[in-house]
């Protein structure tokens, strides 16, 4: 494929995903420009983030820091675009994701947000972030285990040190559901994301938890339906991912 086929493909479906988040935001009554559309890159090479790039698109979303910045580093002049990190930060690597990106999807606990605070103070900037919830209380996804409803203070005191961190901006909530073939069965644990907002939003009223960053390129109609203002779709626009 010559670059000029790849990027006209990647806007066409960036565009058909676009028009499709509309329809399902339309269907529940809600404002589709309440839905961002971030596009996932993660292992795909250069090539195909440059076209992704040249396609117009904007907002990208990365899950490994190094690999993200060597990208950002190597795009030089062509790198005109808002990074946010979406997949697990190891704590060692606070200061890179403080320094380099825009928005952190997956905050996942208070020893990260402390180095993450501390190195944006360091920068002289503030993060938004998400906190990042294992609402399927799967042991291979990162978050705090919110799966049983019965325990949600167990995390409070996280929560509300988060909150007090002067170079976080704490905006709302980010999940990865288990993985099923059939998107509907998405569905309940999207709905247990946004119940568990409304809980923080309670018990911290004075945060605005406005942001649900929820659904991929599989389930992002289901997640819409249920909330979601982020959606983070890789293969779909560009591809399927190099092993
Ligand atoms: C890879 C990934 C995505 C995108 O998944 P696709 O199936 O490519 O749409 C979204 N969110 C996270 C956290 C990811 O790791």
């Amino acid at each position: 494929m010559t670059n000029n086929s790849l990027v006209s493909s990647i806007r066409e479906r960036y565009q058909k995903i676009q028009s499709q988040i509309a329809d399902a935001a339309q269907a529940v009554g809600r404002n589709p420009d309440s839905v961002k559309l971030l596009v996932v890159t993660k292992k795909q090479p250069l090539f195909v983030v440059e076209a992704t790039i040249a396609a117009g698109i904007r907002i990208l979303g990365e899950n490994y820091p190094e690999e993200a910045v060597q990208k950002q580093e190597t795009l030089g002049e062509k790198n005109k675009v808002e990074w946010h990190m979406i997949g697990h930060v190891q704590s060692r690597k606070a200061r890179l994701v403080a320094e380099n990106f825009a928005f952190l999807h997956s905050l996942d606990s208070l020893k990260l947000a402390r180095r993450l605070n501390r190195f944006s103070a360091g920068a002289e900037k503030t993060l938004p972030v998400l906190l990042e919830f294992n609402v399927g209380g799967e042991l291979s996804k990162s978050g705090w285990d919110a799966s049983d409803e019965s325990r949600w203070e167990v995390f409070l005191p996280d929560v509300e040190e988060i909150l007090s961190l002067s170079n976080l901006e704490v905006r709302g909530l980010m999940t990865m559901p288990p993985f099923y073939q059939d998107a509907e069965l998405t569905r309940p644990y999207f709905r247990q994301l946004r119940k568990l907002r409304d809980y923080l939003s309670d018990h911290y009223p004075l945060n605005q938890w406005n942001q649900l960053s929820m659904g991929t390129s599989g389930d992002f109609r289901i997640a819409i339906e249920e909330g979601a203002t982020f959606v983070r779709v890789g293969q779909a626009i560009v591809g399927s991912r190099p092993l």
